[in-house]
């Protein structure tokens, strides 16, 4: 591991072990194969492929964990955190504060469970697929039930926790608790339902009428992800069904879209996902090979990826210096004017697909998902009620009703993968970067003048500072409050859309 210390940290601090580092180089380079064979799975591998890959990646993940619970491995952390017991903003300590974590995760859960765990999703996804196709809500139910008794087992594993659920949220949140995250989404909900239903009042502005090819569009994209940092010589745009990020290494990072003809949704998609890559690219290089030179939560990584969609993205000063420049591939941008073209972007409608939400109604669809869960895992609800129980909260939400679960309760993967505890991040994301918006613009009084020049440097290295470069050094709730001066607060979030549609709908 190189010794040199991250951007913006005081000193390197004590030197780690030579032992620690080469174990923890080996588990970021089982990662690294499998994200690589994960990526290579969503966009090149042909379909018969799936069988043997699927035993490639079972294989890398079993290694990954024994290194991961290795009992030697836990020795030389502990070392590490003595070492490191007077210099907390060290590295070494950091590593052994964070992989300590990591590893006491792994051992807590025991390998039997994990496998019945794996062998309970190999069954409960092509029955998913199948229920939904025929919105057959009562096929999937019980292996739903059985998903949510295993994790409650997990949750067992963590007999200090003080809510069940914690433990699952802990997993991709770490150090969100379901109170704290109960009481922000409460907050989140009683700003947005009104607001909501007061834009449902207005009339409905008119969308894009496209077509819009998709040769221009991937071109187009790429310009913009150019703008926001996307280098040629270390990143890869491709196609997926449903687009993610992956970064390989820093240097090594894999965004994809998909494109539809109809409308410019694949320009917001990219921009999407190259925010997550732009956090994956912007970590410090000392923290390669350490297993800290990553997002380090799944609601950061969300803020950053929102942040480039929306706050820059669907910005009427994005559109003053993009849609002259756009114009010549698409001729709809010629005749529209910008106000219009505003407008069109940001439409606001409740609907009934939470991936295909607007960014004010998303936060609601995700509402749904969190009390739904916390009711599963507390045992007061019943996986065979969750249809009666979705439909009722969209109505009361949104004020949609549901036609049959295909466009209910059944349109996630998530539950199929058993994942409980994953939904709420999106939406503590979303909350995040209003948070890190607000202070940025604080910092940088010219960050609308370099936007409206087609320049996202400024706010790149901003945000490098102040989020990427750290890695997994500070957790979550430490980082947000070093980057913004507060820790998770939804009103800079509803204030945002608040006064955006007001502007927009004339409310
Ligand atoms: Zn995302």
């Amino acid at each position: 591991m190189a010794s040199s210390p991250p951007e913006g940290s005081p000193a390197a601090g004590p030197r780690i072990d030579s032992r620690l580092s080469e174990r923890l180089a080996e588990l970021s380079d089982l990662a690294a194969a499998t994200a690589l064979l994960g990526w290579d799975r969503e966009t090149h591998m042909p379909s018969q492929g799936a069988g043997p890959r699927g035993e490639v990646l079972a294989t890398l993940e079993r290694l990954h964990h024994e290194r991961l619970a290795d009992p030697a491995l836990g020795e030389l952390l502990a070392a590490a955190g003595r070492a490191a017991a007077g210099e907390p903003e060290s590295d070494v300590a950091a590593i052994a504060r964070v992989v300590g974590r990591d590893h006491e995760r792994a051992t807590r859960i025991p390998p039997e469970l994990t496998g019945r765990i794996a062998r309970a999703t190999a069954e409960a996804l092509p029955v998913w697929q199948r229920a939904r196709a025929e919105s057959d809500f009562a096929a999937f139910a019980p292996h739903l039930e059985r998903a949510v008794e295993l994790r409650r087992e997990v949750a067992a594993c963590f007999p200090d926790a003080e809510h069940p659920y914690d433990a699952l949220l802990d997993a991709f949140e770490p150090g969100m608790t379901t109170a704290r995250a109960r009481a922000v989404l409460a907050e989140l909900r009683a700003g947005l339902v009104p607001l909501v239903a007061a834009i449902a009042e207005r009339p409905e502005p008119a969308g894009l009428r496209g077509p819009f090819a998709v040769d221009a569009q991937r071109a187009a994209a790429l310009e913009i992800a150019r703008s926001f940092g996307y280098d040629d010589r270390a990143w890869r745009l491709d196609d997926a069904v449903h687009p993610f990020a992956s970064a390989i290494a820093r240097t090594d990072v894999r965004v994809t879209g998909r494109w539809d003809e109809g409308d410019l949704s694949g320009l917001f998609a990219v921009m999407h996902e190259v925010g997550h890559g732009l956090y994956e690219a912007g970590v410090a290089p000392g923290l390669d090979r350490t297993t800290l030179g990553t997002g380090v939560s799944l609601g950061i990584h969300e803020s950053q990826s929102r942040l480039w969609e929306n706050q820059v993205g669907r910005s009427r000063v994005f559109w003053s210096h993009w849609q002259p420049r756009l114009a010549g591939r698409f001729s709809e941008l010629e005749e529209i004017g910008l106000d219009d073209l505003v407008r069109a972007v940001n439409v606001v409608r409740p609907s009934l697909i939470r991936v295909d939400a607007d960014e004010v109604t998303y936060g609601l669809h995700v509402v749904l998902r969190f009390e739904l869960e916390v009711a599963l895992v507390e045992g007061a609800l019943a996986a065979r009620d969750v249809p009666g129980a979705w439909n009722e909260l969209m109505r009361e939400l949104l004020g949609v009703a549901v036609p049959d679960d295909a466009r209910g309760c059944l349109q996630d993967i998530h539950w199929a993968f058993g994942e409980l505890g994953y939904f709420p991040t999106y939406a503590l994301g979303n909350i995040a970067a209003a948070q890190l918006w607000d202070a940025a613009r604080g910092d940088m009084p010219a960050l609308d003048d370099s936007l409206a020049a087609g320049d996202g440097a400024p706010l790149l290295g901003w945000l490098r500072e102040r989020v990427h470069s750290h890695g997994r050094r500070l957790d979550p709730a430490e980082l947000l409050m070093r980057a913004t001066g507060s820790e998770l607060d939804p009103a800079p979030l509803i204030r945002y859309l608040t006064a955006k549609y007001a502007e927009l709908y004339a409310l």
